[in-house]
């Protein structure tokens, strides 16, 4: 199977065999050719299906299956500081002045101070976590009932399209959709912005836990304790994990608005594993 000055090659035994996928904890059922028609550029670099198609699912390949242990992909190694910093000053938060606008969803008038302040803001959906209203919580944190906030004059940064993180986002299916029909949680933060853009698929999902764990810490466990009604059943009646989407919860995102800018960078993949 290769690649030549004419395109693909691979001849129609290959292309339309029944095959597994060798991961063990896949074992997909595949043929080349479902991906060849869906799927063809992955083909070529920077992704190299090509390299792989004829034992793994473009799924694995690409570390994005939700079987896929994240730790074993192959990543590009580009790595400085993300500098990840939760913002400490929050004596302005919130302006009581401003509901009408901040309630309406303008960020940019919510978060002034903390923008003034060099923060760039993540947006994460919540599962199974419903409100009426936006919800303040303490240090800069909202929660936007489900479509609260207009993405429409987002600017995707389209010079790491074919990043290879942004490719593997991609095939997970979660695109900016998924935040219209959701809750969502906004919060302020602190990280080298670039270093974001070109960080591995990995580590953004590594990330996302991050995030996830340190709002569980600060508001998310009382919350849950105040609000909602405990079960025999362990996590019944409880809110998913942060970030997981409702119509994959194998799925996590997280949007990240850059700082003063209608630049927008989305993370996703299968983020909800326990280790
Ligand atoms: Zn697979």
């Amino acid at each position: 199977m290769k690649i030549d000055k004419n395109g693909i090659f691979i001849d129609d035994y290959n292309k339309n065999l029944e095959r597994r996928c060798v991961d063990s904890s896949c074992q997909k059922k595949y043929s080349i050719n479902e991906y060849l028609e869906g799927s063809e550029g992955d083909f070529y670099p920077p992704v190299n299906y090509i390299d792989g198609c004829s034992k793994s699912c473009l799924e694995c390949w690409l570390g994005v299956s939700e079987f896929m242990d994240n730790d074993t992909q192959v990543e590009n190694d580009v790595s400085y500081e993300l500098g990840l910093e939760f913002p400490t000053e929050h004596g302005h938060w919130y302006d009581s002045h401003k509901f009408d606008e901040i309630g309406r969803g303008n960020l940019e008038v919510a978060y002034e101070k903390y923008i003034k302040d060099d923060c760039h803001l993540i947006v994460i959906p919540l599962s199974r976590v419903s409100v009426d209203r936006a919800i303040y919580l303490p240090c800069g944190l909202i929660v936007y009932p489900v479509g609260g906030l207009d993405f429409s004059d987002l600017e995707f940064n389209s010079e790491e399209d074919c990043e290879l993180s942004s490719i593997q986002s991609l095939s997970s299916g979660v695109t900016i959709d998924s935040f219209t029909t959701q809750a969502l949680l906004v919060l302020p933060i602190k990280l080298n912005w670039n270093s974001l853009l070109f960080k591995g698929h990995s580590e953004h999902m590594e990330l996302i836990r991050t995030i996830s764990e340190m709002f569980d810490a600060m508001f998310f466990n009382f919350l849950k304790y105040e609000n909602c009604q405990l079960t025999y059943i362990p996590d019944e009646g409880l809110p998913n994990l942060l970030g997981q989407i409702n119509s994959n919860p194998m799925m996590a995102g997280a949007l990240f608005l850059k700082n003063g800018t209608r630049k927008a960078k989305l993370i996703s993949g299968a983020a909800t594993h326990t280790e």
